[in-house]
């Protein structure tokens, strides 16, 4: 048979065998602890649980590897970052990124663990002359919030070359638009809090590698540290990413006609967007990317005020911090100390574009941008 589509892996994958009377879906198993076999000692940390199961056996058909879950995506990256790296480590990441992964790794080098080199990642060379001496490259692409992508497949072969395995956060790509295990990448890390799950409800975070001893290193890894999503939450994901394909579909059409209108709006300076032509990163998303994703960066003019007057003006979008939700959500990022730290303009919106009627969302943009 030829390989499935990732349309129909996101809809079959990971369902229990179709014998006489089985049922179409895992079912939400909730026990900690079972009875004793002869010689096994079954307890929920080691074991997991049948929708941990089920949900690895889709993510890792998507993203072509093996999935481990966690109970958050800030649990999967500590897996990597505490898990992984000896004391005196050299990690080389992005300057503008995930708060949470930037403050992990702060913490570490604080507390005299790691080295960190932190270069915008979009910088090829940049990347290069840091790369000497390092464990690993931390890549986010594309990065938040300033949508910046990286040249993956040139950065991998020179980690690879300075012996550093490279970790790809692809929480706002998606196994649709991105899979870096094709590009040589060693472990994709998602929050699956965000696009996989899909619907603002849950937390959680997952790991992909080709499986070998970076996967049982990981998997031990989240064995001692309990580091599991419950059964609720499983399958919530679950019959979330059942709908991924669809949702993607429309919030990236969602996102291309919005990022197009919003770059002629006069109350907006700046639309970050690897969709528009007139993007730093469209050659490189065009080349690299099956798609543009549904997040959008602009600017307004007028500053911190009159984008916080945007966010205070929309009633249909939720002025509300993360993404990957079928709501659309905006939030200005410098009001986050970390992020003004770290040069996101002041009057940058970040917008995670939902799957709502497009015209419904430019009706309440359009509104909310007459406010200032
Ligand atoms: C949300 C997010 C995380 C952290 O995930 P949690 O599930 O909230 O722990 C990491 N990376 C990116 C890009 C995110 O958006």
């Amino acid at each position: 048979m030829t390989p499935l589509h990732p349309e129909s892996i996101a809809v079959h994958a990971g369902r229990p065998a179709p014998t006489a009377k089985a049922p179409l879906n895992v079912g939400i198993e909730l026990s900690a602890t079972f009875h004793h076999g002869p010689d096994d000692n079954y307890y929920l940390r080691h074991e997991t649980h049948a929708g941990i199961r089920a949900l690895e056996q889709a993510l890792g058909e998507l993203e072509g590897g093996d999935a481990l879950v966690f109970s958050s995506g800030m649990a999967a990256t500590t897996a990597v970052i505490e898990g992984l790296l000896p004391v005196g480590s050299v990690v080389v990441t992005g300057w503008t990124q995930y708060t949470g992964s930037t403050v992990l790794l702060g913490e570490q080098e604080r507390l005299g663990r790691l080295t960190v080199r932190s270069v915008a990642t979009d910088d090829t060379a940049a990347v290069l002359a840091a790369l000497d001496g390092a464990s690993l490259l931390w890549l986010e692409t594309p990065s938040n919030p300033m949508l910046a992508i990286v040249d993956l497949p040139v950065l991998v072969e020179a980690a690879h070359a300075a012996g550093a395995i490279v970790v790809v956060d692809s929480t706002f790509n998606t196994p649709l638009v991105l899979r870096p295990l094709d590009y040589g990448a060693d472990i994709v890390m998602h929050s699956a809090t965000k696009y996989l799950a899909g619907h603002s409800d849950l937390l959680m975070g997952a790991l992909i590698t080709r499986g070998g001893e970076l996967g049982t290193a990981l998997r031990a890894r989240r064995d001692l540290t309990g580091a599991l999503p419950g059964g609720l939450e499983t399958y919530l994901a679950l019959r979330g990413l059942r709908t991924l394909p669809l949702r993607m579909e429309r919030a990236q059409s969602n996102a291309m006609e919005l990022a197009t209108r919003l770059s002629s709006h006069p109350a907006v300076s700046r639309v970050r967007y690897p969709g528009l032509e007139s993007d730093p990163f469209h050659a490189r998303a065009s080349q690299l990317h099956a798609g543009f994703g549904a997040m959008i960066s602009f600017d307004v003019r007028g500053g911190a005020d009159a984008a916080t007057r945007v966010c205070e003006s929309v009633r249909l979008i939720s002025h509300a911090t993360s993404l990957g939700g079928v709501e659309s959500l905006i939030e200005r990022r410098a009001m986050h100390a970390m992020d003004a730290a770290r040069d996101v303009p002041a009057s940058l919106l970040r917008f995670s574009v939902g799957i709502e009627h497009v015209e419904d969302l430019w009706d309440d943009l359009s509104q909310a941008l007459r406010q200032v």
